[in-house]
C-alpha cells in the first residue's frame, strides 16, 4: 500500500501549557508518535511554557515519563524517545503576568512556522492571544491553537472570537475538536462523497432516521468543578455531537478545502430547527457499581446539571425534510461507544413468504471501540428448507482493514501536524462556534429559567427511561449499547 504523506515543514510549537493533564496524556505522546513516523522535520522544537520554574532537563525527564506512560508500545523504542525529548524545551511564562515573555520572545527563531498551543484554561485564551502580539512573538504567519471550550454560551464565543480576531486572522486561528481528527470521521467524507454507492440514498427517501450516539463509562472524574458548570450540553452537543451531525448531514463540497467543507456544515447548522422540549431528555447518574452519584462526584448535593442529553433534531432542507437525528450522550453509560448509525427505511414490500421482519440496512460509523465502519445487510439464512433472512454485518475495521492499529495516528497528533501544514479544514471556523451556541443557548436558557431538574439514572446503564421513550413514541429503538 502506497501512502502519501504531505511533508511539513521545519517548526516551533510553543504550548501553553506544557505541564498539563492534556499535554502529558495526548500531545506529547502524539508528536512523538509523529517524530517517529518522520514526521518532525529535523530541528524542530516543542517549547512548553507554563508559570512553574523549571529548566530544558527538568521537563524533559517529566515529558519522557508522561510519555511512557500514555504513549503506547512504540515508547518501547528508548533510542527514539531520547532523540524526541531534546526537542523539548521549557520556558517559564505567566500568561497573565509579564514574566517570561521576554525570555520567549528571544527563544523563537526566524524562517520556521511558529504555531502556539493554548492547552491551557478557557478563561487564559484571551491573555494569551494579547501577549503574543504585545511581545511581537507572533508573526503573520503564526498559528494559534485554541482548546475547548471555545466560550458556554453564544456572548461569551463571540467576545472571544473578538479579541483573537484583534490579533490574528481567521486563517491563523485552529479551533480544535478532536473529534474531526479521528480516522473515522474522515473516513466519513470519503465514504460518503468517494463511492457512487451511498450519496445517492442519502436522504429523506430512503434514511429513516440518523443516531449519533457517544457514550462513556467514566464520570466527571477530576474535572467535577467545571463540568458541574457546563453539563453535557455544553461540553458534548454543542460541539462534538454537533459536528458529527455535520458531517453527516452537510451537502458535498465542491472541493474538500477547508472554506468549502466548514460552508457546507455551517448550512446544517443554520438549518437547524429548534428543538421541541418534549424531545429532550436530560438526565443524571445515581450511585452504582461505578462509584458515587453525579452530585457527589462534583460535590454539590443540589446539582441540576445533566451527565445525560438525548434529543431529536431536525435539518430543515430538502434533503433532511422529516428525517429525525437522535442524538445521545453520557456519563457512566454501560459501555463505551462512539457511533453514528445511518438507518436505512424498510423495503416496504416483502417478496418473501413468511417474511415478517422488517429488515432494514443499518451503516453505523465507529469512532470507537475498533474504529471502524459496518454495513448491516440482509441476506439468505445458510442451509436447506425455504428462504429464511437474516442481518448480517460487512464489518470494516480499520486496523484489520488497512493493517496494524499503530499506523492510524491519534485524532490529536493529525490535527497538530495539520497546523503545521496550514490546512484548517478539520477545525471548527468562528461562524461555525458561534452558530452552535446560537442552537443550544436558547435549550440551556430554558432549562435553567425554570430549574429543569434532570431524570436520575443507574450507572451501566443506556440512560433514563425517557430516552427510551423519546425513540419508541416514534417506532424506533436506539442502537444498543454493548457494555
Ligand atoms: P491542566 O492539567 O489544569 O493544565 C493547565 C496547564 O496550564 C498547566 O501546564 C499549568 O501549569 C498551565 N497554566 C495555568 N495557569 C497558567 C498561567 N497563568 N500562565 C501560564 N500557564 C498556566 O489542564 P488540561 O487538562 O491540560 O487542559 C488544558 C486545556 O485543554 C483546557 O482548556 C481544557 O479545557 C482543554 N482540554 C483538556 C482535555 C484533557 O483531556 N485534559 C480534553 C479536552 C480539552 P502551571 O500551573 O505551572 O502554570
Amino acid at each position: 500500500m502506497v501512502s502519501r504523506v504531505i511533508p511539513v515543514e521545519q517548526f516551533d510549537l510553543v504550548i501553553f501549557g506544557g505541564t498539563g493533564d492534556l499535554a502529558r496524556r495526548k500531545i506529547l505522546p502524539g508528536l512523538f508518535r509523529r517524530f517517529r513516523a518522520g514526521q518532525m522535520p529535523e530541528g524542530s522544537r516543542v517549547i512548553a511554557a507554563a508559570r512553574s520554574e523549571m529548566d530544558d532537563a527538568d521537563y524533559r525527564k517529566q515529558m519522557m515519563a508522561a510519555i511512557k506512560e500514555f504513549g503506547g508500545s512504540e515508547t518501547k523504542d528508548t533510542e527514539s524517545l531520547e532523540a524526541f525529548v531534546q526537542s523539548l524545551h521549557y520556558v517559564a511564562v505567566d500568561a497573565r503576568g509579564d514574566g517570561g515573555w521576554s525570555e520567549l520572545a528571544q527563544l523563537m527563531r526566524d524562517g520556521v512556522i511558529r504555531a502556539f498551543y493554548f492547552s491551557v484554561g478557557p478563561g487564559l485564551f484571551g491573555d494569551l492571544a494579547e501577549r503574543l502580539h504585545q511581545h511581537a512573538i507572533a508573526d503573520r504567519d503564526s498559528r494559534i491553537v485554541v482548546e475547548k471550550p471555545f466560550g458556554r454560551d453564544l456572548q461569551s464565543a463571540k467576545a472571544l472570537n473578538a479579541t483573537l480576531a484583534q490579533h490574528f486572522r481567521e486563517d491563523q486561528i485552529y479551533r480544535i475538536d478532536h473529534y474531526l481528527g479521528k480516522e473515522t470521521v474522515q473516513n466519513l467524507m470519503a465514504v460518503r462523497f468517494g463511492n457512487a454507492l451511498f450519496e445517492p440514498l442519502w436522504n429523506s427517501h430512503y434514511v429513516d432516521h440518523i443516531q449519533i450516539t457517544v457514550a462513556e463509562t467514566v464520570g466527571v472524574g477530576g474535572r467535577g468543578g467545571y463540568y458541574d458548570k457546563s453539563g453535557a450540553m455544553r461540553d458534548m452537543v454543542q460541539n462534538h455531537l454537533m459536528q458529527l451531525l455535520c458531517l453527516i448531514a452537510m451537502e458535498a463540497p465542491n472541493q474538500f478545502e477547508a472554506d468549502a467543507v466548514r460552508d457546507e456544515k455551517l448550512k446544517v447548522i443554520r438549518a437547524l430547527q429548534p428543538v421541541d422540549f418534549h424531545h429532550i431528555v436530560r438526565g443524571q447518574y445515581e450511585p452504582g457499581s461505578g462509584g458515587p452519584s453525579y452530585r457527589e462526584d462534583v460535590e454539590n448535593p443540589r446539582s441540576h446539571t445533566e451527565s445525560f442529553v438525548a434529543l431529536k433534531a431536525h435539518i430543515a432542507n430538502m434533503r433532511w425534510a422529516g428525517v429525525p437525528f437522535y442524538l445521545r450522550t453520557g456519563k457512566r453509560m454501560k459501555g463505551r461507544v462512539s457511533e453514528i448509525a445511518v438507518v436505512f427505511k424498510d423495503i416496504g414490500h416483502s417478496i418473501f413468504e413468511g417474511d415478517e421482519a422488517r429488515h432494514r440496512n443499518i451503516l453505523a460509523i465507529r469512532l470507537q471501540p475498533n474504529e471502524g465502519m459496518d454495513l448491516q445487510v440482509t441476506i439468505k439464512e445458510p442451509g436447506p428448507g425455504g428462504m429464511r433472512l437474516v442481518d448480517v454485518p460487512l464489518d470494516m475495521t480499520f486496523a484489520d482493514a488497512l493493517g496494524d492499529e499503530q499506523e492510524v495516528p491519534d485524532a490529536y497528533e493529525r490535527l497538530i501536524m495539520d497546523v503545521i501544514r496550514g490546512n484548517q479544514t478539520l477545525f471548527m471556523r468562528g461562524d461555525e462556534v458561534e452558530a452552535a451556541w446560537a442552537w443550544t443557548d436558547p435549550i440551556i436558557e430554558a432549562w435553567e429559567a425554570r430549574n429543569d431538574v434532570p431524570k436520575h439514572y443507574d450507572q451501566g446503564t443506556a440512560g433514563p427511561e425517557d430516552a427510551m421513550m423519546l425513540m419508541h413514541r416514534d417506532g424506533r429503538r436506539w442502537r444498543e449499547i454493548k457494555g
